[in-house]
């Protein structure tokens, strides 16, 4: 299968009014939500730092550092926090995967603009009006609707995205060219690649996530522990070296695996 031509009237366009980084928080599916509730809290290595109604975008590790760099150039104060840590039973330490901005509306938010809108902005930041792709399986049926947030833009896109799954994974390559679909499949590669290394983490015993104890104090444990960003201790443990850390944040960057993964999805319909 090629890539359809479609009119410009079929194709997504941001208009960048804003509004979906004004409200940051509590953006969350149900399903999810109550998923986080159950289990998010302590019972899985990866622990949720802040308050299910306060969760606002995530931001990786690599993302953060960046957004602490800007927030200086932008003259804003972020309001960057941990959000979701391991700790550590092997080192005491709290492994950082990942951060988010404790506001309502995103801070880099200026007059309905978002003032770094130049620069290799988060993942979350690039992938709206998408909430998830076709490739993730949520054990449902495939509805076109449940994919995007609430975006003016997609008015006159919605209704043309085809129904089955080998026709709309090239229709929406072709109806994004901003690269949100894009950036939204190489989101679900990252989060992938989170959970299956911290699962191998585990598996080498470099990591021995503290589980199954009172929320609370897990949670002082962790705000009083020595901490240290996630692809940090992969190379501080010796997991990887820092050359193929810096390859791989450069192949997320690049979305060289949601390119890999579309191309072959459609070529093989
Ligand atoms: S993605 Fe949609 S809601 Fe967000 S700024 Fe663009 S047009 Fe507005
Ligand atoms: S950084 Fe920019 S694009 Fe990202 S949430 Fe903030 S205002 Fe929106």
């Amino acid at each position: 299968m090629s890539l359809p031509i479609l009119p410009s009237g079929q194709k997504f366009s941001c208009c960048q009014c804003g509004s979906c980084c004004s409200k940051i928080r509590g953006m969350m599916p149900a399903e999810d939500a109550a998923f986080m509730k159950e289990m998010a809290y302590g019972k899985m290595p990866l622990v949720q730092l802040i308050p299910l109604e306060k969760i606002s975008f995530p931001l990786y590790d690599w993302e953060a550092k960046r957004f602490m760099g800007w927030q200086h150039d932008a003259n804003v104060d972020a309001k960057i926090r941990p959000s979701r840590a391991i700790f550590d039973l092997n080192t005491n330490k709290a492994i950082i995967a990942t951060y988010s901005m404790d506001s309502d509306a995103c801070p880099f938010l200026k007059n309905s603009k978002c003032s770094i809108y130049d620069k290799k902005r988060a993942y979350i930041c690039r992938l709206f009006p998408f909430n998830r792709t076709p490739f993730l399986d949520v054990g449902e049926r495939l509805r076109k609707e449940n994919l995007f947030g609430t975006c003016g833009g997609m008015k006159s896109v919605l209704p043309h995205i085809p129904e089955s799954k080998s026709k709309m994974i090239a229709h929406l390559q072709a109806a994004f060219p901003d690269g949100s679909f894009e950036n939204a499949v190489q989101h679900d590669i990252v989060i992938e690649w989170l959970n299956s290394t911290v699962v191998d983490l585990m598996r080498k015993k470099i990591v021995r996530p503290a589980m199954n104890y009172p929320y609370e104090f897990l949670l002082k444990r962790i705000n009083n522990a020595e901490k240290i960003d996630f692809t940090d201790f992969l190379v501080g443990s010796g997991y990887m070296p820092l050359e193929e850390k810096d390859r791989l944040i450069e192949g997320f960057d690049s979305n060289s695996g949601a390119k890999r993964k579309i191309t072959e999805f459609i070529e093989s319909c």
